[in-house]
């Protein structure tokens, strides 16, 4: 097999090889590379030391050097090259107590998770694959290297990594490692909220988020999302609907692009509805205001799995918005791009259809119908760039000082209360009607 490493990396491995050590392409990047996808990364796995690493290229920084790890500069890509090493004691769940180098690439392939991801490459030695790994590819299994119990109480996140895996590349989960995932759910709770939501957000991105419906049914969700199970097991006994809250959100992730806000939008936007069921006479369901509820707990979540404020905000905004359904007019349909924010309006318009395709088919072409019509005026409004924010006023603070407003709190008053008249007549963003009209206000 050859592998068609880049200039960069060869050149990495030539330098150390003819310096008297071994070195390989190693984990993920062999790994996509026989998949024949392109490899976002490379690693070096190497049985010289660290520092001698660092004697041999000119340009390298200490990203992990307790753990063997040296980034080397080339051509202003860093290449991560980490020293052969065995993992020592795990005490914690979670990391080993120290790291110990060895000069066996054998002991270095062995810690590794998966036997699709401990396979390593160089040009001389070719695919060195000493667990199965490149079989596995083929017949698309993730299967943990070693024994999954054992792999799995040295280190818990390794359960949330098999599901991610199998998110990203649709493969199934060997029968012994996907048990021991189940045996061993409950340590995932001494993970740090940081590492899961890597894995997370690797999953609910990939080209399978539903493999999520594992993540619950393994009982990993209810450790670090016991929210999602409650939508799992919550009924929806409703004509708009044919699926429990879960599977309906299930659904409804695969029906937005794979970027990281839609999707955990679609994950986040029914999480309230367990908690605002309530049963009518008919024995139907209704949810009253899980939207706004749903905002909060949305935001309760993503807090405790430490995504950032940004996401973290546009996610929420979205779920409080994601049922909104104004009467369609140009003056409503302004006042919702306000309150939404015009650079999140083509994301509701995407959770919207995503959220009612995966609905029952009832009154499904008025439904879609009514988003079309929202998108349509919401495309003209913007291409007559209608004022939808106080700074398009045709006037500002200045203006109104100059007129005698004294400075202070009534110049936001008076905008604000300009800016509304504007919204609902946009033809009276004009300098000269609105300088009259701040005139007759402050007289
Ligand atoms: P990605 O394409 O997402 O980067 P990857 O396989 O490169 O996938 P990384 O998390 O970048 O995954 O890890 C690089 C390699 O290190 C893996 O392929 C695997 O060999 C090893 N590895 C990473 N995390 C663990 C872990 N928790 N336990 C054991 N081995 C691991
Ligand atoms: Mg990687």
């Amino acid at each position: 097999m050859n592998m068609n490493l880049p200039a960069d990396v060869q050149n990495i491995i030539s330098i150390l090889e003819s310096n008297g050590h071994e070195a390989y392409a190693v984990g993920g990047c062999v790994r996509d590379c026989i998949l024949g996808k392109n490899p976002h990364d490379w690693d070096i796995t190497t049985s010289a030391l660290p520092e001698q690493v660092k004697a041999l290229f000119k340009r390298t920084f200490d990203t992990g050097i307790e753990h063997g790890t040296v980034t080397v500069l080339m051509h202003g890509v860093g290449y991560e090259v980490t020293t052969y090493r065995v993992d020592g004691k795990y005490e914690d769940g979670r990391h080993p107590k120290e790291v110990t180098f060895t000069a066996s690439l054998e002991e270095d392939l062995k810690r590794r998770d998966f036997t699709i991801n401990a396979m390593a490459y160089n040009d001389t030695k070719g695919l060195v694959d000493l667990f199965g790994g490149e079989a596995d590819l083929e017949a698309g299994i993730i299967r943990a290297v070693g024994n999954p119990i054992e792999r799995f109480t040295e280190d818990a996140l390794r359960m949330l990594r098999a599901l991610r895996f199998s998110a990203q590349l649709g493969f199934e989960i060997e029968a012994d490692t996907y048990q021991a995932v189940c045996d061993l759910a409950q340590t995932l709770e001494r993970i740090s909220a940081e590492r899961i939501q890597v894995e997370m957000v690797k999953l609910v991105t990939s080209e399978h988020p539903e493999r999520i419906r594992q993540v619950y049914e393994t009982g990993l969700t209810k450790i670090f999302f016991p929210e999602f199970d409650a939508m799992m097991q919550c009924d929806q006994v409703n004509k708009h609907h044919m699926y429990s809250v879960g599977e309906h959100t299930i659904v409804s992730m695969g029906l937005v692009a794979p970027e990281k806000v839609l999707r955990l939008a679609m994950m986040l936007h029914d999480i309230a509805k367990p908690v605002c069921k309530t049963t009518d006479d008919n024995g139907q369901n209704h949810f009253k205001m899980h939207p706004v509820k749903g905002a909060d707990m949305a935001r309760t979540v993503l807090r405790r799995l430490k995504f950032d404020n940004d996401t973290t905000d546009r996610v929420c905004n979205l779920v409080k918005n994601h049922d909104d359904r104004p009467e369609i007019n140009e003056r409503n349909v302004r006042r919702m791009i306000i309150r939404v924010g015009q650079e999140n309006f083509q994301d509701l318009l995407a959770v919207k259809r995503a959220d009612l395709l995966a609905q029952s088919m009832y009154h499904r072409e008025e439904k879609l119908a009514y988003v079309d019509e929202l998108e349509q005026v919401f495309n003209s409004i913007i291409a007559a760039g209608d004022c939808l924010r106080i700074k398009d006023l045709k006037i500002n603070g200045k203006d109104l000082i100059e007129m005698g407003v004294p400075q202070g709190q009534r110049i936001g008053e008076v905008l604000k209360a300009i800016f509304d008249e504007v919204v609902d007549n946009p033809q009276l963003n004009d300098r000269q009607i609105l300088l009259d009209m701040a005139k007759n206000m402050i007289k």
